[in-house]
């Protein structure tokens, strides 16, 4: 089958490898429909986390089951399935807690594991034909039969549940003022379900026009970072008290300016636009700088917090990786219900083959590349 595979830093290409195939009875493989790329594939594509050359790439899945393991009990071939991208047991401590991100059975070194990523366990990614999945009768959500809503249901997978998982992590209230910061896939997906829970007012940060349109399209509030403090910015349209609730969408590659011994960091200017005693949600990633990255504390993804601030405003925070499956379930309900369509993210629909340039553009945050899905059967 084909698979696009990491072959060395800002290089992909698609290769023929071994089918996917049954390992254990309690998995499927299915025939992947969607793939989609992330800004968390960035970090491994920019070759700063130790990825290994022929890992292939992909944990945003959806498509249809093509072969049933003998223990699999509810799902059955020509089932449409998405995967959260997390793999999880089902049964450990964590998931039995909803806290499938983390779950200690399949990655017990890391706690948590994901399709195709950097030491998230062996799992191969689905940017390929086919995609074997692991306990299978948890980590499949079922969808209705047929395309409809493809691009929308490709989305649980990851970003949609990411978003809701920040503004989980926020504690977003009906009401609550929200400040986002990033407006790529993961922020505006951030900023739209914000909306869902009923926030009064969200503001979404980044320097990009194209995805500031889009923030402004969704009907949240767009801040140009380059054109003054965002901090101030938010602060001046709140009053003088900053938001209820804060969210950082972008993570690690805001942190590290050209030429600084200590990378300063995005949390920083989130406790200066957040209101005292308010919460802030962390879903940017924070991996481990480039080894010949610019000091030894960076390559430990060490920061430059300022604690006494944050202590000063009585403000509390919560990081971490997305429970997909605590969320996924009730979002696919609200896109069939018509109440959600995450889709206005998805700027590229495309073939495999045309996954080396799409990692491209979409690393260099090329004007209109918003969210490329990946379409193996195209
Ligand atoms: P992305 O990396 O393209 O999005 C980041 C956005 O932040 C970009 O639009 C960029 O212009 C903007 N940005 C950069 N510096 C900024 C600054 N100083 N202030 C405001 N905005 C700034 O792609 P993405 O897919 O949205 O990913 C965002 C982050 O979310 C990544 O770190 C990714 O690894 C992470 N992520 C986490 C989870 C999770 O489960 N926690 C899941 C998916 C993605
Ligand atoms: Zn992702």
């Amino acid at each position: 089958m084909k698979a696009v595979v990491y072959q060395e830093p800002y290089s992909v290409t698609v290769e023929e490898v071994d089918d996917a195939r049954i390992l254990d009875p309690t998995d499927v493989v299915i025939r992947v429909t969607t793939s989609a790329i992330c800004g968390s594939d960035l970090h491994m594509y920019e070759g700063r986390t130790g990825a290994e050359p022929g890992l292939i790439f992909g944990h945003e899945n959806m498509g249809v089951v093509e072969d049933v393991g003998s223990g699999v009990a509810t799902i059955k071939k020509g089932d449409r399935v998405v995967l959260p991208f997390n793999v999880a047991c089902g049964f450990c401590k964590n998931c039995l807690a909803n806290r499938t991100g983390f779950c200690l059975t399949v990655n017990q070194g890391f706690a948590g594991g994901a399709y195709g990523y950097v030491s998230m366990g062996p799992y191969r990614g689905g940017q390929a034909e086919y995609l074997r999945v692991p306990f299978a009768d948890f980590n499949c959500l079922k969808l209705p039969p047929g395309d409809v809503h493809e691009d929308d249901f490709a989305l649980l997978a990851d970003i949609f549940p990411t978003g809701y998982h920040a503004t989980q992590l926020a504690g977003v209230s009906p009401g609550d003022t929200v400040c986002v910061f990033g407006a790529g896939p993961v922020g505006l997906m951030a900023g739209y379900s914000a909306l869902i829970r009923g926030a009064s007012k969200v503001f979404v940060v980044d320097r990009q026009p194209d995805r500031l349109r889009l923030a402004e399209q969704i009907g949240t509030i767009p801040i140009d970072y380059t054109k003054g403090d965002a901090a101030e910015q938010i602060m001046e349209q709140t009053g003088g008290d900053g938001t209820d609730r804060g969210i950082d969408a972008v993570g690690y590659q805001a942190t590290v300016p050209e030429g600084h011994e200590q990378p300063a960091m995005i949390l920083n200017t989130l406790v200066n636009a957040v209101r005292a005693t308010g919460t802030i949600g962390v879903v940017g990633l924070y991996v481990p700088a480039d080894p010949g990255g610019p000091s030894e504390s960076a390559k430990h993804g060490e920061l430059l917090f300022r604690m006494g601030k944050f202590f000063e405003k009585g403000q509390r925070m919560a990081t971490g990786q997305a429970n997909v499956k605590s969320y996924n379930r009730q979002l696919r309900d609200l896109i069939i219900a018509g109440r959600a369509t995450p889709s206005f993210v998805v700027s590229h629909r495309l073939p495999l083959e045309q996954a080396p340039e799409a990692y491209d553009q979409f690393d260099k945050r090329a004007e209109g590349w918003t969210k490329v899905l990946l379409k193996p059967a195209m």
